[in-house]
C-alpha cells in the first residue's frame, strides 16, 4: 500500500499555492526561447514573452504577471527606463521587476535597483537560480496583494464600525417618535448654554409645550393617531425655532421644550405665538374645533443670583397659566429672578 504512494513525488512546497505569471521582456527572440525552455518543465510558471519594449506595458495590464523578467539593452526604449514607467503605472507599480543583464557590474546594477528592479541576474542565468528567484517573488508579489486585499477589508468594516458608532451617538441625543432632541439631550444642551449665556452676559429663553386636551384626542381617535399628531407638532415646532442654535427637543409624552440663544423675552414671545399658530394652521380636527398647543415662555440674563432650574420652572409656571386662561394660548414669565 505504501509503496503506492512513496512512488508519488511530493509536490514543490510553494507550486500550487503561488503559481507564476512571468512576462518575459527581451528584444532578443533567441533569449526568449532559451528561457522558455528552461522554464518548460515548471508546472507552476507559465511564461509569455514580449520582444518590443513599447508594447511592454500595455502586454503587462493585460497578463497581470507575478514576475517581470526584464533585458536592459533594446531598441526603441531602454529597460532602465521601462523599469520606471512599471512603477509608474498602477497596474505594474508593485510587480516584482527581474533585470536580465548581459552585463555583471555593480554600477549598472545599482542603477537597476535605483530604477525600481526587486532583483538582477546575468543572461542568461543558471536555470535553477532562475526558478528559484522567479518563485520567491511570486510568493512575495501574491502575499503582498492579499495583504493589499485584507487591509482593504479591514478599512472597509472600520468604516462601517465609525459610522455605526455615529448613529449610535445619534440615537443617544434623538427621540425615536419625533426625531427632535431627546429630554436627556435638552439637559446637556440647557446647561452647557446657560454657562455660555452666563460668561457671554447674553439672555438664554426657554418654550415650554404642552399639547391641549390631549388625553381628550387619544382617547377619540387612538394612539396611533395621536402619535401622528405628536410628529406634526414637532415639525411645527422644528421649522418655527430653525435659527442655529435654537434646540427643540421632545421633554416627555406630549410636552415639547424649545431653547432659544441670545434671544430675549419678546423675541422668544413671538416664536411662541409663531408656533402656537402653526399647529393652528393644521387644523386637526378635536372634536368640534381644532387641535392647538399652549406654551409657557421665560427668559433671563443668566447671573449668580439664578439658576437654570429656575429658568425652566418659569416657563413650566408660565405654561400652567397658559392652561389655566383657556388654552391654546402664549404666557411669559416677566422676571424669574424673584
Ligand atoms: P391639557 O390640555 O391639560 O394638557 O390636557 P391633556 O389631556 O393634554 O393632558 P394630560 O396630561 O391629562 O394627558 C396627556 C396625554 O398625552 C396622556 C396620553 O394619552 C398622551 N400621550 C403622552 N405621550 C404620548 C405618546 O407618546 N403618544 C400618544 N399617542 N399619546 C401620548
Ligand atoms: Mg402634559
Ligand atoms: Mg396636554
Amino acid at each position: 500500500m505504501t509503496g503506492d504512494f512513496a512512488s508519488i513525488p511530493p509536490a514543490p512546497p510553494t507550486a500550487d499555492a503561488y503559481p507564476s505569471m512571468v512576462l518575459l521582456v527581451d528584444d532578443q527572440v533567441l533569449i526568449c526561447e532559451a528561457v522558455r525552455r528552461a522554464l518548460a518543465t515548471e508546472t507552476d510558471i507559465d511564461l509569455h514573452y514580449c520582444t518590443n519594449g513599447l508594447d511592454a506595458i500595455r502586454v503587462a495590464e493585460e497578463l497581470k504577471p507575478t514576475v517581470i523578467l526584464q533585458d536592459l539593452v533594446m531598441p526603441g526604449i531602454d529597460g532602465l527606463s521601462l523599469v520606471k514607467r512599471y512603477r509608474e503605472t498602477p497596474s505594474t507599480q508593485t510587480v516584482p521587476v527581474i533585470v536580465l543583464s548581459a552585463k555583471d557590474e555593480p554600477a549598472i546594477k545599482s542603477a537597476a535597483f535605483s530604477a525600481g528592479a526587486n532583483d538582477y541576474l546575468v543572461k542568461l542565468p543558471d536555470r535553477i537560480e532562475l526558478i528559484a528567484r522567479i518563485r520567491y517573488h511570486t510568493r512575495a508579489y501574491i502575499d503582498h496583494v492579499q495583504r493589499e486585499v485584507a487591509y482593504a477589508a479591514l478599512r472597509e468594516s472600520q468604516r462601517l464600525l465609525i459610522k455605526a458608532n455615529l448613529e449610535l451617538e445619534r440615537l443617544t441625543r434623538v427621540d425615536g417618535l419625533t426625531d427632535l432632541g431627546n429630554r436627556r439631550y435638552f439637559d446637556e444642551y440647557v446647561r452647557a448654554e446657560w454657562r455660555r449665556a452666563l460668561n457671554a452676559g447674553k439672555p438664554l429663553s426657554v418654550l415650554m409645550i404642552d399639547v391641549d386636551n390631549f388625553k381628550n384626542y387619544n382617547d377619540t381617535y387612538g394612539h396611533l393617531a395621536g402619535d401622528e399628531v405628536l410628529r406634526q407638532v414637532a415639525n411645527a415646532i422644528r421649522i418655527g425655532a430653525n435659527r442655529p442654535g435654537d434646540l427643540a427637543a421632545r421633554f416627555g409624552g406630549e410636552e415639547f421644550v424649545v431653547v432659544l440663544l441670545d434671544t430675549p423675552l419678546e423675541g422668544a414671545r413671538t416664536v411662541a405665538e409663531r408656533l402656537r399658530q402653526a399647529v393652528r394652521d393644521f387644523a386637526i380636527t378635536q372634536g368640534d374645533g381644532h387641535l392647538s398647543i399652549s406654551i409657557g415662555v421665560a427668559s433671563v440674563t443668566p447671573s449668580a443670583f439664578v439658576s437654570v432650574e429656575q429658568l425652566i420652572t418659569a416657563a413650566d409656571l408660565a405654561l400652567f397659566r397658559a392652561k389655566a386662561a383657556g388654552r391654546n394660548r402664549v404666557e411669559v414669565t416677566q422676571d424669574i429672578a424673584r
